[in-house]
C-alpha cells in the first residue's frame, strides 16, 4: 500500500473543540453575543499573564492596531527582521511607514540586539522581533536597546504560543504581543489572532480602531473616526477557548514531535536543528533544518526530492529584502547587503512536517527520506 502524503502542519482537534463550537453556534446571539469572546480573551490573559487580551480576525490585524495604537505613521521607520513571514512587515506600509529589515541571529534565527541597534535611525519609532518558528530571542538584550534607543517593541509570537524566556511566556516581551491562529499554527481557531498587552492606553485604543471608531459598548452609533473592522466571531472564539484548555498537551505534543526529530537527525553532519538557548523553551511549532553549504543543495531542491517521496515541506522564510514585493523599497538594497547570516540560513533550509496529527513512524519515513536526499548530493 502507498504511504500517505505527509502534510507540513495541521491542528489537533477533539470533541472538546467540536463541542464548543456547537453551543456557539446555538448560544452565542441575542444576550450571549460576547459571552465566547470573554471567555476566551480572560483565559488567554491569565494564561500569559498580561492585563488585556483581544481576540481579532488575524495576527496580521493585531499588528496593524498595535502600529495605530502606538501612533506610527508617515515618515517613521520600523525594524522588522528580514527573515520571517511578509505578515511581519506589512502593517507598517499599511499604516504609510517604512520598514527596515535587520539581520537575524545564526543560532536562534531571531533578530539579535546588535542587528536592531545597527538599524535604528533618529526616525525609527518601533520594532518587530519575531519568536521565529517557536524560538525566542535574547529578550533581555533586546528590551535594553529598545529602552536606551526609545524604540517600541511590537513582539510577534505567530509562531510561539507556549514558548518561553527566563520562566516569562512568549507574547509578553513589548509593548503589545500578538499571536496567530491560522490553522497551521500550533493553537487554531481556523484564521484569528489576537493583541496582548499589560497597557491599558493602547488597549483601549485598539478597541476604539478595530470597530470603526467607536468605543466598546457604542450603543449610538455614532462614529468619531474612521477607522477598521476587526473582529473575530463567537464560533472562533469557542473554538479558541476549547484549544486553549489543551494548551499544555499541544505544546507538549510539539516538544515530542521535536524530540523524535532530534534523535533521528541531531548527529547527522551538516544539517542543523532549531535551537533552544539555555533559560529558554521552545515550543517548536516548525521543526527546520539548515543544511550546511558544504552539503551543496538548496532548499528548492531539497523540497523537490522530499515531495517526491510523499513529504510536503515548505522553503525557510526568504529574506523579505530579496522579494519582488519589496523590490520598489531603497532600503532593501542596504538589507541584501548587510544580513548576511539571513541570507546564508534561508539559502539551504527548510521547515520539515510537524503537523500535531504526525506520529513516531512518519518521523523516521520523513528523516530517513531527508538523510537519503542528502547522501545524493554527497554522492554526485
Ligand atoms: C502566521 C504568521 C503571521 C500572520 O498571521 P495571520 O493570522 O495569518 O495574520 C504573522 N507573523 C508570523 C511570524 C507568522 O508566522
Amino acid at each position: 500500500m502507498a504511504r500517505k502524503r505527509i502534510p507540513v502542519s495541521g491542528p489537533s482537534i477533539t470533541q472538546l473543540e467540536v463541542d464548543c463550537v456547537a453551543e456557539a453556534a446555538r448560544e452565542a446571539w441575542y444576550e450571549n453575543h460576547n459571552r465566547y469572546h470573554v471567555r476566551f480573551e480572560e483565559a488567554f490573559a491569565e494564561y500569559l499573564g498580561v492585563r488585556h487580551a483581544m481576540a481579532l480576525p488575524s495576527c496580521t490585524s493585531a499588528i496593524h492596531l498595535s502600529l495605530l495604537a502606538l501612533g506610527v505613521g508617515p515618515g517613521d521607520e520600523v525594524v522588522v527582521p528580514d527573515v520571517t513571514w511578509i505578515a511581519s512587515a506589512a502593517p507598517v506600509t499599511y499604516v504609510g511607514a517604512t520598514p527596515v529589515f535587520a539581520d537575524i541571529d545564526a543560532s536562534t534565527w531571531c533578530m539579535s540586539a546588535a542587528s536592531l541597534e545597527a538599524c535604528i535611525t533618529p526616525r525609527t519609532r518601533a520594532a518587530i522581533p519575531v519568536d521565529l518558528y517557536g524560538g525566542v530571542p535574547d529578550w533581555d538584550a533586546l528590551r535594553a536597546v529598545s529602552k536606551r534607543r526609545g524604540v517600541a517593541i511590537i513582539e510577534d509570537a505567530a509562531e510561539a504560543v507556549g514558548s518561553e524566556y527566563r520562566g516569562r511566556k512568549a507574547g509578553t516581551f513589548g509593548e503589545t504581543g500578538v499571536f496567530s491562529f491560522h490553522g497551521s499554527k500550533t493553537l487554531t481557531t481556523g484564521e484569528g489572532g489576537l493583541l496582548a498587552t499589560d497597557r491599558t492606553d493602547l488597549y483601549e485604543r485598539a478597541a476604539v480602531l478595530r470597530d470603526h471608531g467607536r468605543p466598546p459598548g457604542d450603543r449610538a452609533f455614532y462614529n468619531t473616526e474612521v477607522a477598521h473592522k476587526y473582529k473575530m466571531s463567537a464560533l472562533q472564539a469557542a473554538l479558541g477557548w476549547a484549544q486553549l484548555q489543551r494548551i499544555e498537551e499541544l505544546v507538549a505534543r510539539k516538544r515530542k514531535i521535536f524530540g523524535w526529530y532530534r534523535e533521528e537527525l541531531g548527529v547527522v553532519p551538516g544539517v542543523t536543528l532549531n535551537a533552544e538557548p539555555p533559560g529558554t523553551k521552545n515550543s517548536y511549532w516548525m521543526v527546520t533544518v539548515v543544511v550546511d553549504s558544504a552539503c551543496g543543495v538548496m532548499k528548492g531542491e531539497l523540497i523537490a526530492r522530499l515531495d517526491a517521496a510523499g513529504i510536503d515541506c515548505r522553503p525557510f522564510f526568504h529574506p523579505l529584502s530579496s522579494l519582488p514585493a519589496y523590490a520598489g523599497l531603497p532600503h532593501a538594497a542596504d538589507a541584501r547587503r548587510r544580513n548576511t547570516v539571513g541570507y546564508r540560513v534561508s539559502r539551504a533550509a527548510v521547515n520539515l512536517p510537524s503537523g500535531l496529527n504526525l506520529t513516531r513512524d512518519d518521523v523516521a519515513y520523513v528523516a530517513a527520506s531527508l538523510k537519503k536526499a542528502l547522501s545524493r548530493t554527497v554522492e554526485k
